[in-house]
């Protein structure tokens, strides 16, 4: 299992990762915003995307609409983070066909939950 982060936040990306570690999945590749996440999703074999929606450059909403319009990417499970403030954006996210998603701020056994729900969703957990 090869996942993707995205994040602008070095922080947010240090924390995912040491969840998916945690989780026994060490195989992670990082990005800083949607455009460069895109750019590696049409290099890389990714299983499983985890994405926050306020980026620079292309933000998690646009690579997921993105993802989900390419026939090769739209089956990878898409699970999106955003904001407290930014809750109504899941309705949006939702309409795109996000996979699962989670509100900042969340603990590590909350994203951990996420993950596994979205794995067990496509029998890989
Ligand atoms: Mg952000």
């Amino acid at each position: 299992m090869r996942f993707l982060v995205v994040d602008d936040f070095d922080t947010m990306l240090r924390i995912i990762k040491n969840t998916l570690n945690d989780l026994g999945y060490t195989d992670v590749i990082t990005a800083r915003h949607g455009e460069q996440a895109f750019q590696i999703l049409t290099k890389e074999k990714i299983d499983f995307i985890i994405s926050d929606w306020n980026m620079p450059v292309m933000t998690g909403i646009e690579l997921l609409r993105k993802v989900k319009g390419t026939p090769a990417l739209a089956k990878i499970p898409f699970l999106m983070v955003t904001a407290e403030a930014e809750k109504e954006h899941i309705v949006e996210a939702i309409q795109a066909k996000v996979d699962q998603y989670i509100i900042k701020p969340f603990n590590q056994e909350m994203l951990a939950q996420k993950i596994n729900q979205a794995l067990h969703k496509i029998g890989k957990a």
